[in-house]
This record gives C-alpha cells, sequence and structure tokens, in this order.
C-alpha cells in the first residue's frame, strides 16, 4: 500500500484527469433510476458489457418495478442468464421490485439506509445510485479503484471503507463528484491489475507505485 499522497499532488492528478475527460461517464446502461439499481445489482462479479448485452432487451419490457413484476423470476432469468450468479440476482431484482412497490410507491429511495436495505443492494451499489443519478458525491469503491488507489497513494486504505474515506478526506470537494468514474476508467483501462499501462499514464510522474511497468 503506498501512502497517502498530500492535498497539492492529489488537486494536480484530478486537473489532470478533467482536462482529459471533462465529464466522465459509467459504462452500465440504464434509463431511469430503477433500472439503474437494478444493473448496478446485477454487475457485481460480472462486466458491464455483459450486463449492458443482458439488460438490452430486459429493460424495453421492464423499465419499472411494476413491468418486473409482470415479467416474474422466470422471465427475468431468460434475460440474465449469460450473468454469473444468475439464479440468485433474478430472485433479488423481484424482490427488491416488490419492495419498491409495496413500500415506496414504485419509487427509488435516494437514502443510503434505504437503498442498502433493498435485496441484493449492498453499500457500493447504494454509493453508485447516489453519486450517478442524484449526484451526491458519494464513492463507490470497486476493485479497480481499490487498486488504483492503493498504489498511487491518491487514497490508500486496507478495505473498500477505509479507501472510501480515504477518498472523502482527501480528494478536493469540487472533484468528488467525478472522481468515482476518473478512478473506475483510470483503474479499468490504464492501471490495469496484471500489468499496468505506466508508460501511457497521464499521472506517472505523481503516482507512487514503486513496480511500475516501463
Ligand atoms: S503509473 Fe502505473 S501504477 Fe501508477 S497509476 Fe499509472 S498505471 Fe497505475
Amino acid at each position: 500500500m503506498a501512502k497517502q499522497l498530500d492535498y497539492h499532488t492529489i488537486r494536480e492528478i484530478f486537473t489532470r484527469f478533467q482536462a482529459a475527460e471533462a465529464e466522465p461517464k459509467g459504462e452500465l446502461d440504464h434509463v431511469n433510476a430503477y433500472t439503474l439499481v437494478v444493473a448496478v445489482a446485477l454487475s457485481a462479479q460480472a462486466t458491464d458489457a455483459g450486463v449492458n448485452k443482458a439488460t438490452k432487451e430486459l429493460f424495453k419490457i421492464a423499465d419499472t418495478p411494476e413491468k418486473m413484476l409482470a415479467l416474474g423470476e422466470e422471465g427475468v432469468i431468460e434475460h440474465i442468464k449469460t450473468i454469473g450468479l444468475y439464479r440468485n440476482k433474478a430472485k433479488n431484482v423481484i424482490k427488491l421490485s416488490r419492495i419498491l412497490v409495496e413500500h415506496y410507491g414504485g419509487e427509488v429511495p435516494n437514502s443510503r439506509a434505504a437503498l442498502e436495505s433493498l435485496p441484493g443492494v449492498g453499500r457500493k451499489t447504494a454509493n453508485v445510485v447516489l453519486n450517478m443519478w442524484w449526484g451526491h458525491p458519494s464513492q463507490a469503491v470497486d476493485t479497480h479503484i481499490f487498486r488504483f488507489g492503493n498504489r498511487s497513494g491518491v487514497c490508500p486504505g486496507k478495505d473498500v471503507v477505509a479507501v472510501e474515506r480515504a477518498i472523502e478526506d482527501h480528494i478536493p470537494v469540487d472533484f468528488q463528484h467525478h472522481a468515482h468514474h476518473w478512478m473506475i476508467l483510470h483503474g479499468r483501462y490504464t492501471c490495469v491489475a496484471r500489468k499496468p499501462k505506466c508508460a501511457a499514464c497521464l499521472i506517472r510522474d505523481l503516482c507512487q507505485f514503486e513496480d511500475k511497468t516501463e
């Protein structure tokens, strides 16, 4: 784990990310808050591309909890069976849709506690929804952010909650909203797991990682 970078270095890192991509976007397709919740819940241990392929037709038929309930668990399975853990995920999608209809008038609640009470929705999913849909600077730490944060020293931490805190504590407020997507995209395409592309990395000179590749 690298040591925590200082304020000026972190500000420079995010200034460069911003110059390269002013409006970074997530890669999970969705058409409203509800389909975002479903897409993120389906994405556990699956790639965004794999989830998008499965939800393309599903969301045409079922873009509200009411329509998802009408489709039923077997109908959901038919659409998502290319995704890992699909049986369990289909069960959760139906359960969470029922709760949304019965307790929230078919709307997606916008508090972390309410989101996390939905089946199949954990801290990460809640943070993604709060950040992407509601514009809240909440930080969902996935495997890409965890790796990048610990290598670079932008937000080191021994577990995801520690990394989440490091992001909140150290990333300047004006970069907090987009920090999530800048770091995910950097981790996914440049600071990749097995052989990071350090030679092409725009923050190579600021990164603390000791085993940079050539
Ligand atoms: S220099 Fe290498 S290790 Fe550091 S952030 Fe860039 S790709 Fe990752």
